[in-house]
This record gives structure tokens, sequence and C-alpha cells, in this order.
């Protein structure tokens, strides 16, 4: 949860961001004029149904949209709009400054390569750790996401660990760049119940830790309580509304809001 920091600025706004794609019958909105901030250190989850647009949001704000998509707004990091940004400077922003991770860790991990190395190359090419310390940084980090017995499993390749264990991968992956901003796209969605529970709490503990800011997606109210101060509701591409988590499980406003609350056990 959030724990003070610099309120006047935010690390991250969107600005009536809006992305289509092209179909037969012309361009086709997907998300329409989504507008909210992250501040420092906070944690605000999007929700909603899937196909509401989460996932286009997210790769719009990383730069990482189909080339086809046509999006407008603006993504301002501290202040600089990241649309239009040429892909070297993207490149950069994604390596030093936000990172993401996804439902299906596979999906960025390369299954020929042993994660040790995977780690260690994240180190090597963002240059935050000298030569001679990456093979004990990708220890500690193994350690830092409690991948238990880290000494040995360097070693070993993606798919002899498990789901919940890839995606501890994944996020020791992620703190590799030493993110101000962690975006985590229904990172727990394919895991079984105890193991969400997990992971969910080792992100808001490495959160609290080192202050990153979270950008948490999920279609999951229980897992909103869990671990978001705000919360922006969205519905087929519609911002329904934003508000204080808390808040929201006392008085939402938007049906849509209160029909999504109504499935939480
Ligand atoms: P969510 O993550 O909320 O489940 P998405 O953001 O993945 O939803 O998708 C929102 C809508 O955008 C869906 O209707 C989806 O089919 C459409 N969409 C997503 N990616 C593309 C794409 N590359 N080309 C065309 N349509 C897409
Ligand atoms: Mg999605």
């Amino acid at each position: 949860m959030r724990r003070g920091g610099d309120m006047t600025q935010p690390i991250l706004s969107l600005r009536n961001l809006t992305a289509a794609f092209p179909t037969e019958d012309g361009l086709k909105e997907v998300v329409r004029n989504i507008s909210f901030d992250v501040a420092p250190g906070e944690t605000v989850a999007i929700v909603g149904e899937s196909g509401s647009g989460k996932s286009v949001t997210s790769l719009a704000i990383m730069g990482l949209l189909d080339k086809r998509a046509r999006v407008s707004g603006q993504v301002l990091l501290d202040g600089r709009d990241l649309l239009g940004l040429p892909e070297k400077q993207m490149r950069q922003v994604r390596g030093n400054d936000i990172a993401m991770i996804f439902q299906e860790p596979m999906s960025s991990l390369n299954p020929v390569f042993p994660v040790g190395d995977q780690i260690a190359e994240l180190l090597i090419r963002h240059g935050q750790v000298p030569r001679d310390q990456v093979a004990a940084e990708v220890l500690r980090l193994m350690d830092r996401v409690r991948i238990p017995n880290a000494h040995a499993r360097i070693k070993d390749y993606p798919h002899q660990f498990s789901g919940g264990m890839r995606q501890r991968v994944m996020i020791a992956m992620a703190l590799a760049a030493r993110p101000r901003l962690l975006i985590a796209d229904e990172p727990t969605t394919a895991l079984d119940v105890t193991i969400q529970g997990q992971i969910l709490d080792l992100i808001k503990e490495i959160q609290e830790e080192q202050g990153m800011a979270v950008l948490f997606i999920t279609h999951d109210m229980g897992v909103v309580a869990e671990i978001a101060d705000r919360t922006v509701v969205m519905f087929r591409g519609d911002h329904i509304e934003t508000g204080a988590t808390a808040d929201l499980f006392t008085g939402a406003t938007q049906p849509y809001t209160r029909a999504l609350l109504a499935a939480v056990p």
C-alpha cells in the first residue's frame, strides 16, 4: 500500500487514452477516454470483465500494442508523454522505469535458457550491477522472490518450475530493472487460489519495501480488495469509475461496479 511520497507529481498519468483497431467495418475503438493517475508507491487496480480493454490499456502504456492500433490521448510518465516516442526510447523506458508481468510467464521466458541466465542477462543489459556482482545479484533476487533452494535452481529451465514458481521468476526478472512502476496484467489468474495469495503477498511485500508503484490488472474484485489503494473500473472499453478501493466496496456509484462486487464471495 501507499506510503507517503510526493503526491503532487504522479509517476503515471493517462489522459483520455483511446485505442482502436482497423476492422472490415472501419476503426473499432476498444478503449475509450481512460484517464487516471498513479502516485509514487501507490497500488492502482484496473478491474473489469474479460474483453473490457484492460490488457490493451496496459500494452498501450508500454508501447507494446500491435502496430495496426491507433492510439490517442496521453500516457505521461513523470509528465513526459510516451505516446509517439521512438522505439529506441520506449525500450529504455521499459528497461529502466516500467516493468511488466503477465498472466502466462512462459510467454516472456525463453524455454532454452536456464532461468538464472535470463535474470543475469537483464542485469547486464540494464547495467545497474557490476559484472562481477551479477551472479550474486541473481541469487539475491531469486531468494527475494522466495524460490526455495535458489542456489541449485539457477541452472533449471523454465519448464522445470511450477506455474507459481515461474511467476516468481518473472517477478525477479521485473525487479532486475529496479522499476519505479510495475504493471501486473492478471499475474495470478492462471494460478490456484493458495498460490494466488502467496504471489499477491509477495508483490505487496516487495512494493512496500521498495516503494514501487503498481498498476494491477484483474477481473477479480476479491484480488482488488487485497491489493489496491485505488481502483479503476472498466466496462467494454469505457472507464466507468475510479475510487479509493474501500469507498467502492462501501458505496460504488455505478451499477456495473455493484454487479462486480456482488460476485465477490
Ligand atoms: P481484457 O484484457 O480486459 O480482457 P483486452 O484489452 O485484451 O481485454 O481486449 C479488449 C478488446 O480489444 C477485445 O474486444 C479484443 O478482442 C480487442 N483486441 C485486443 N487486441 C487486439 C488486436 N491486436 N487486434 C484487434 N482487436 C484486439
Ligand atoms: Mg487481459
